[in-house]
């Protein structure tokens, strides 16, 4: 699952391949887009919305091209001729300019919308963690409309805050010293957690390598994040992980139970 961060790079490779570029070449391999032909159009650029893309392409009618990247989505950009380190049955979008290619894998949502559309796919979302307009006293008012839930649900549920996935649940709830089953009005601080979380996504939106403990190294990347059955690296206590959610969208949560000890 993606965290906010990776959607954030992969707007900025759209827009080193695309941006300012006419498209010389569209393949949408999508059934309801087959026909669909953005040849000619010039490619304005891309914003990520919490995990959404919207790459806007003018032809004579203003496009959006609406991507999301869901579970194992990915955009890669490469050189014509150049071997796609994905299968190829696996793309779903080829946009060529020139002699480079932006191709989009397993993309979870592909659909072409008007301009005036794009609030409709997006809308729905609350600040965008990495957005340029983050607010975060609106993200905390979002987030305690629903004081009796779970935090797990509640940093994940993209209508509150927009970009944090599983991975980012995990460590700011570390970090804030909180099991993952918290009620958010028992959160005591909220904003700051909220800001911890904007901070983490912050510092690895440029990097290659994510890392919310500022190590590199392998198995030191982060604090909790599938790291279960192994000592915590504040304290030593072994980290666990349980199952949480609904059969079919079960998402496994990390934490210390030293660190972060759960409502009882
Ligand atoms: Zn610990």
């Amino acid at each position: 699952m993606p965290e906010g961060d990776t959607v954030y790079r992969a707007a900025r490779l759209l827009d080193r391949t695309l941006a300012g570029h006419v498209l010389t070449g569209t393949d949408f391999r999508v059934p309801q887009l087959a026909t669909a032909d953005l040849s000619g159009g010039r490619v304005l650029g891309t914003w990520s919305r919490g995990k959404h893309l919207l790459t806007r392409i003018d032809t004579d009618h203003p496009w959006t091209l609406h991507t999301h990247l869901k579970m194992e989505g990915s955009w890669h950009s490469y050189m014509r001729g150049q071997r796609w380190r994905h299968p190829a049955f696996s793309a779903r979008v080829v946009l060529t300019t020139g002699d480079r290619l932006a191709v989009g894998f397993s993309l979870g949502i592909v659909e072409l919308l008007s301009r005036e559309q794009e609030d409709g796919a997006v809308g729905h979302l609350g600040p965008d963690l990495l957005g340029p307009d983050w607010d975060e006293d609106r993200a905390v008012h979002r987030l305690r409309e629903d004081p009796d839930r779970p935090l797990a649900d509640a940093l994940l549920d993209q209508t509150r805050l927009a970009g944090i996935g599983n991975m980012y649940l995990a460590e700011v709830c570390f970090v804030a010293g909180l099991h993952p089953t918290t009620a958010v009005h028992d959160v005591p601080d909220l904003s700051r957690l909220v800001r911890r979380a904007q901070q983490m996504l912050e510092l690895n939106k440029e990097r290659a390598t994510q890392t919310t403990t500022g190590d590199l190294r392998q198995g030191r990347r982060f604090w909790v994040y599938r790291r279960d059955q192994q000592p915590c690296l504040r304290c030593g206590t072994t980290v666990v992980v349980a199952m949480r959610g609904d059969p079919g969208g079960e998402r496994a949560s990390y934490w210390c139970p030293s660190c972060q000890p759960g409502p009882t």
